[in-house]
């Protein structure tokens, strides 16, 4: 007898107040799992010191945005602390065709649409250990100036009473530990036998 396997992709939303860690923490994932590609997004904010245009996010104007809207691009989209942001419908689709599992970090309102239009996700919502720490790090980030760290603090108490509607939650207070618990989601999904196919031959 011989058994070989037949993996489908999975399609990862991770979520969470901005300054909580999704980004550190898909950073550590890309880097630590070659079955994982990130799903770089479209915004209409400007970029931050040391964004890179198609790595961390495609840059482009509202005109732009509004025509990638009509022409159906997008995935899913939303307008996030008074920005808007997409998740390139072709990329995704490609890349999981290919077999690869796709990352995306989007926001709960395009989670949540996600949520409601795939038939199959992993969705993981990354809490912080407490708003106080959530305000430290947004300021030791230093990549957005005090309004705006207001405006994200604030929308903060909203996003986390959507962690319900996620399949796992994590609290990234100690940073080896949640990424621990992430890989270990991560793990247990690529074993579903919807997606981990054991084909047995004789
Ligand atoms: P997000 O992508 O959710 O907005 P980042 O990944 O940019 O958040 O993290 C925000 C800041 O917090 C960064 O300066 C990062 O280095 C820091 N950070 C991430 N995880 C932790 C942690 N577990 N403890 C302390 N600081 C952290
Ligand atoms: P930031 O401006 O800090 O990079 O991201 C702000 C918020 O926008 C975060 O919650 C992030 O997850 C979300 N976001 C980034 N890309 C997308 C996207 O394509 N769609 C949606 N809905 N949210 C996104």
């Amino acid at each position: 007898m011989a058994v070989q396997v037949e993996r489908t992709g999975m399609l990862l939303i991770i979520s969470g107040p901005s300054g909580t860690g999704k980004g550190t923490l898909v950073k550590m994932l890309m880097e630590n799992d070659p079955s994982f590609r990130f799903s770089c997004s479209v915004t209409t904010r400007k970029p931050r010191v040391g964004e890179i245009e198609g790595v961390h996010y495609y840059f482009v104007s509202d005109e732009e945005y509004e025509q990638m809207v009509a022409n159906g691009e997008f995935l899913e989209h939303a307008t996030v602390h008074g920005h808007h942001y997409g998740t390139l419908r072709k990329p995704v689709e490609e890349l999981m065709k290919q077999g690869y599992n796709v990352l995306l970090d989007i926001d709960p309102q395009g989670a949540i649409s996600v949520m409601e239009n795939a038939d199959d996700y992993v969705s993981v919502f990354i809490l912080p250990p407490s708003f106080e720490d959530l305000r430290v790090r947004l300021h030791t980030r230093n990549t957005d100036d005090p309004v705006e760290i207001e405006r994200r603090l604030n929308n903060a108490r909203g996003e986390v009473k959507k962690v319900e509607r996620y399949q796992y939650a994590l609290i990234n207070d100690n940073l080896e530990l949640a990424f621990s618990q992430l890989q270990h989601i991560v793990n247990a999904e690529k074993q579903r036998t919807n997606r981990y196919k054991p084909v047995i031959t004789e």
